[in-house]
């Protein structure tokens, strides 16, 4: 990259902004060029962001027959179910819990898990269990995961499939001419570097790429408020039989009023809360039984207006969530049954997101669509997963959950992939063009990953034919989907 495109690409004020204290390394004589090192990488597709719609994504490409470079910020793949312990992948049946409906590249990462000791496969887990955290509607049939299995079992597949990957590689900005993303310039250990790229696939959680490129976007609700996150925590050492049988024993109390869920320990969330021993905004705990029966995943912390675009306010949304995660800890080892040995295994290594930007793209997916089970005839994957919108109701406390009025799943079109003016772009998982209520349904692990496959197979469509992303033709990415296992209705 030559001083003029860098300039172009953000230049000085980008790289001082992205690397505090820049300027201050430089010794005598030298000039941020000099820490830009020239075209390093070239691909035919070019995955931003190693999470499950990014690995689908990249997996997809490369099985394609395309050169695929996959760029992830972190240290291993899986972005959310790893790093950020978010467990267990949500169900991937239809309404009836009788038929496993998003299969494909998922499908093949739940076998590799159950074959590597790693996962309970989804057909043998049923709501109201532990594995449930005893939820009933909407959460049969999800899928109990060892994110250190599922690190393994990323690497393996990637490798396998002739996947370039870059770990601690930051993607920094969208080079763009006319209406084609040229390359994308990157961070690393040895300083600014760039790839060029046929096509680009943003998976970065955040739609990074799509918005340096220019693409239009809403933050949260349209209105500036984002859904809360979440410092997950996993807990081992439990007499998880004492633990159960407490839980069970109060299962017909469960309750929801207002929007607000009285579920699992409820009973002892009071009590804490009135010992002046609990100040978070939740009123009972989301744990979910671990594949290794004296492990429990905890999601319970609740970081309120957290900007995931904000390094300030990202870092003041881990160190208050670590708090609450101390205040967690402590009243599971004083209150809970089967608790008093419990040990923090681990705290993920990055606060759960669940809302930033939402890109625009050729079509908007919108809550009614989903109730009503509409499936449009480019959509690329279905699926039944309900509304989940925390803090939904102006009170941090409440949690919108919403089902299916009818049909046994949706669809999600692929012109929900589709941003709008840029011609090599595909905007996979949680920031897709949809609205902060639908989001809230499909912004789960199975439909992400099927939404990165098919973004996979579009991409080499596109690259193959030289068309843009929104000529894709849709009839025969469909039926590659269906070829590789996908299930389309
Ligand atoms: C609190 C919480 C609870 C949840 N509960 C569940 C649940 O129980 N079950 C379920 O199935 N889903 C759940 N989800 C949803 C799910 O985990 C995420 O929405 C899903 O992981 C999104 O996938 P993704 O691939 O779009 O993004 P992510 O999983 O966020 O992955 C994005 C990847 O991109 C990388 N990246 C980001 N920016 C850059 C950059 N600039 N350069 C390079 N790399 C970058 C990140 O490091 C990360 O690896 C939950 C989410 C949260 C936050």
């Amino acid at each position: 990259m030559d001083r003029r495109d860098f300039l172009k690409a953000g230049g000085i004020a980008a790289t001082a902004a992205v690397v505090p204290g820049f300027a201050a390394s430089c010794t005598k004589g030298q000039t941020f060029r000099d820490f830009v090192v020239k075209d390093s990488y070239q691909a035919q597709v070019v995955v931003v962001g190693g999470g499950p719609s990014g690995v689908a994504a990249a997996l997809a490409a490369a099985r394609a027959g395309m050169k695929t470079i996959l760029i992830e910020h972190g240290s291993c793949l899986g972005g959310m179910a790893t790093r950020g312990l978010v467990e267990p992948f949500m169900t991937c049946y239809d309404t009836t819990g009788e038929q496993m409906i998003i299969k494909g590249i998922f499908e093949e990462i739940v076998n590799n898990l159950v074959e590597n000791g790693g996962a309970i496969h989804p057909k043998e887990v049923r709501w109201e269990t532990p594995y449930t955290a005893w939820m009933k509607l909407g959460h049969d049939h999800e899928t109990p995961f060892d994110p250190e299995v599922l690190k393994f079992v990323l690497d393996t597949m990637v490798l396998q499939a002739g996947i370039k990957v870059l770990y601690h590689t930051t993607f920094v900005k969208s080079v763009v001419k006319g209406d084609k993303i040229e390359k994308l310039v990157l961070l690393t250990k040895r300083g600014l570097e760039s790839v060029k790229a046929d096509f680009v696939i943003d998976t970065t959680g955040d739609g990074d790429v799509a918005a340096t490129a220019g693409v239009p976007f809403t933050i949260g609700n349209g209105k500036g408020k984002v859904q809360p996150c979440t410092l997950f925590m996993r807990l081992n050492n439990i007499e998880s039989d004492k633990l159960i049988k407490d839980v069970e024993s109060h299962l017909p109390e469960f309750k929801r009023v207002n929007g607000v869920s009285y579920r699992a320990l409820f009973w002892y969330v009071e009590q804490a809360e009135n010992a002046g021993e609990w100040d978070i905004e939740r009123k009972s705990v989301n744990l979910h039984r671990c594949v290794k029966g004296d492990e429990w995943s905890v999601n319970v912390t609740r970081i309120l207006d957290v900007d995931a675009l904000d390094p300030e306010s990202l870092t003041a949304g881990e160190i208050e969530g670590r708090r609450q995660v101390q205040e967690v800890f402590k009243f599971f080892k004083k209150y809970v049954p089967g608790c008093k040995n419990a040990t923090l295994m681990k705290t993920a290594d990055t606060l759960g997101i669940r809302e930033s930007r939402h890109i625009e793209g050729e079509f908007l997916l919108q809550a009614d669509d989903l109730l009503n089970g509409v499936v449009p005839e480019d959509s690329i994957l279905v699926a039944s997963n309900s509304i989940d919108v925390h803090g939904g109701q102006g009170n941090t406390n409440t949690t919108n959950y919403t089902l299916m009025k009818q049909g046994r799943w949706y669809g999600v079109p692929y012109r929900c992939l589709v941003p709008k003016g840029i011609r090599n772009l595909l905007v996979a998982g949680r920031p897709i063009s949809a609205t902060s209520e639908a989001v809230g349904a499909v912004r789960v692990m199975p439909p992400c990953m099927a939404m990165g496959q098919a973004a996979g197979i579009a991409a080499a469509f596109a690259v193959r034919n030289a068309t843009a992303a929104k000529d894709v033709d849709i009839d025969s990415l469909r039926k590659e989907i269906v070829k590789q296992g996908g299930f389309l209705g």
